[in-house]
């Protein structure tokens, strides 16, 4: 086992919180193998919010090191944290881009979604100044209403890009609003309207730029919306992006979430637990208790419904989850101080998924993933 962290201040010697999150490379490397296989085409691994709480920088060069086409991140920090640890394959920004960042995208070499043609002219422009070419990919708004300029209204964006001196067009792409349903009806009206506007480089006989549009959702239940390249995120990590989605790739959850017994006692009858005194046994019990809470994304909301595994068995959190500790009711079973505890993951027969916190915390598993706070240790199984 060969620890690194992600936190690049902290050495592994420092780490001295019980309380860590351990990720599976190979798991995570099978995942990527057989995602891309599946899909058969080119593939841009989606790393935003610290790659789903994997550790950003660590899982960027395992993917470089398979091979992976290009990476996606959501905000320009998470794109310059990558250059400055040396990833130098393809990294496209997918969040908006203001004005005052565009220097810094063309600086660190990272592709810029370009979502208007006021953002295109603000792009050419800095790139005409800076006596470099802008690299980006344009973004269509087929049905998320959100960024991108709208399917029936594209041609003066896409001319507009094609003008540009100074700017590389180099992909083209839209995002899916509901592909993890089980009804695709409005995810196919999505693909049919993006490849309508994908019918200006035919009938102008350009060559399109690189296409892509599938979330995982989409690669696992609509194949013909791969085209060029596939945006895969959560199922590169195991977890499947809803409880509905059809299982058309075995992948497995790389991340377990664990810590230590730090304290023992014994709870009398009638006396309370926690914040809110709103858990009071009527009877004595054994509880120990265990340093994580909602200050490391231990979520508060999955308070008097959590469980964790001690020694391979679940026991309940009780009273009120605090920032930084939870208490277990053990009732009459034994643990010591140092016995591990399994938050998230597997023991034996028994595991705790991210589903299952989803569930207890009334959330999805995204942001179960991508709520694990930075404070929180990363230990990377080779
Ligand atoms: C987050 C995101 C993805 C990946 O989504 P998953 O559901 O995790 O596969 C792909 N494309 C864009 C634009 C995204 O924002």
């Amino acid at each position: 086992m060969k620890n690194q962290i992600n936190h690049p201040v902290i050495s592994v010697d420092e780490i001295v919180r019980p309380t860590r999150v351990e990720v599976d490379l190979k798991i995570l490397s099978d995942n990527f193998k057989k995602v891309k296989k599946h899909a058969d085409c080119k593939i841009m691994p989606i790393l935003k919010a610290n790659a789903y709480g994997h550790g950003l920088v660590r899982i960027a060069q395992l993917y470089e090191g398979l091979k992976a086409d290009y990476l996606g991140v959501a905000v320009v920090e998470e794109g310059i944290l990558l250059r400055e640890m040396g990833i130098k394959i393809p990294i496209l920004v997918l969040g908006g881009v203001w004005g005052n960042q565009i220097p810094l995208f063309l600086k660190h070499k990272l592709s810029i979604t370009a979502s208007s043609i006021d953002k295109l002219k603000q792009i050419d422009d800095t790139a005409e100044q800076m006596k470099t070419k802008a690299v980006v990919h344009l973004k269509i708004d087929t049905g998320m209403e959100r960024i991108g300029v709208h399917y029936y209204n594209v041609d003066k964006f896409l001319e507009a890009a094609y003008k540009c001196k100074n700017i590389v067009v180099e992909g083209i792409y839209s995002h899916f609003a509901n592909s993890e349903a089980d009804d695709l009806s409005f995810t196919k009206i999505q693909l049919e309207r993006f490849n309508e506007v994908l019918d200006f480089f035919n009938s102008r006989s350009i060559k399109p730029p690189l296409r892509h549009i599938s979330n995982s959702g989409a690669i696992l239940q609509l194949p013909e919306a791969n085209l060029d390249m596939v945006r895969p995120g959560i199922i590169l990590f195991g977890v499947y992006p809803s409880e509905k989605v059809k299982r058309k790739v075995d992948v497995k959850p790389a991340l377990s979430w664990k810590s230590l017994v730090v304290y023992f006692k014994v709870i009398k009858a009638g006396n309370a637990v926690g914040y809110g005194l709103t858990y009071k046994p009527d009877h004595n019990i054994r509880a120990v208790t265990i340093p994580v809470g909602y200050g490391d994304g231990y979520l508060r909301s999955m308070s008097h419904k959590a469980k964790v595994l001690l020694n391979g068995k679940p026991y309940p959190v009780v009273g009120n989850i605090s920032m930084d500790q939870i208490v277990v009711n053990i009732e009459n079973d034994s643990a010591y101080n140092g016995d591990e505890v399994i938050l998230l993951g597997t023991n034996g027969n028994e595991s705790i998924t991210c589903e299952d916190l989803a569930q207890w915390a009334g959330t999805i598993p995204y942001e179960i993933l991508t709520n694990i706070n930075t404070r929180v240790p990363r230990i990377y199984l080779e």
